[in-house]
């Protein structure tokens, strides 16, 4: 198997692929495309994990969604005994989301509470298993309120473990002075489809050094053009790298090979499976 992209955040257990998951997954083979499927809480972090183990181009990333948090949800032993199998290239998807806090401001502020405590779960586990964080971070309308309480939770982290916490922030949605500090301690983040119809990104991505940025679908959420509006599939991540190297001027074929090779990097359990399970993989 010879791979030459990467779709690093993706549901591919969604009911909307029940009925061709199987020739999706072969058609991304056959298109040298992988990709890292996310969990967002213990019963679809399970079904990340088989993936995995039934495809060689599939990775599995397990965690709780800051959003799904239920009076009963599950981070305890079961999260770390599925996050320790070597399929499981990252902790997530996590991090804080502060879109649909509820309108009374104690019930807010308490959920809020609820959310640090799992993230700061995740960020434990990171560390112990010394795998990177997958971060969803959404602040509250207009403002950036998340991204500085999970900014202020890893900077600490950052430092207690002398910088051995490592993490992407997917979606990436936040302005120039937060990309900042997300580069300052060695975090990398995503983009979307999104990027392929709105500049709004633009800015964002002609700021960060090609070496730190990953690109993913969400599928199967927005899809970019020309498939916008319809089911979104990692089968278009080389839309994305277009987009990515258009605005940054760059020479298509460089950009793939940058962004391939930073999945690489930064999720190593990736390249560990790839190389000890296929010989004949080509590394560029
Ligand atoms: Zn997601």
């Amino acid at each position: 198997m010879k791979l030459e992209y990467f779709d690093i955040h993706s549901h591919l257990y969604f009911p909307d692929f029940d009925k061709d998951r199987d020739e999706q997954i072969k058609k991304m083979r056959k298109a040298k495309i992988g990709a890292i499927v996310i969990g967002t809480d213990i019963k679809s972090s399970k079904e990340c994990v088989k993936l995995a183990h039934e495809n060689d181009n599939i990775f599995a990333c397990v965690g709780q969604h800051p959003d799904e948090l239920k009076e009963d949800s599950v981070f305890d032993e079961h999260l770390r005994k599925l996050a320790s199998d070597k399929k499981v290239v990252a902790i997530g998807e996590c991090g804080l989301d502060y879109f649909r806090l509820p309108k009374d401001q104690t019930s807010a502020l308490e959920l809020k509470m609820i959310q640090k405590t799992v993230f700061e779960y995740h960020v434990d586990l990171a560390l112990d298993l010394d795998k990177p964080l997958m971060l969803h971070i959404r602040s509250s309308s207009g403002t950036q309120d998340a991204y500085y309480d999970a900014l202020s939770i890893l900077e600490h982290h950052h430092k207690t473990s002398g910088g051995k916490l490592r993490g992407n922030a997917h979606f990436f949605a936040g302005d120039v002075e937060i990309l900042k500090r997300f580069l300052e301690i060695g975090f990398t983040v995503s983009f979307t489809g999104v990027i392929t119809f709105t500049r709004d990104y633009d800015e964002l991505i002609k700021y960060t050094p090609l070496d730190s940025i990953l690109v993913e679908t969400d599928a199967p959420f927005v899809a970019p053009v020309p498939h916008r509006g319809k089911r979104n599939s990692p089968l278009y991540i080389p839309l994305i790298v277009d987009r990515i190297a258009e605005v940054k001027c760059e020479e298509r074929e460089v950009v793939r090979k940058a962004l391939f090779n930073n999945t690489l990097k930064h999720f190593p359990e990736v390249s560990k499976s790839l190389s000890t399970s296929l010989a004949s993989f080509d590394l560029l």
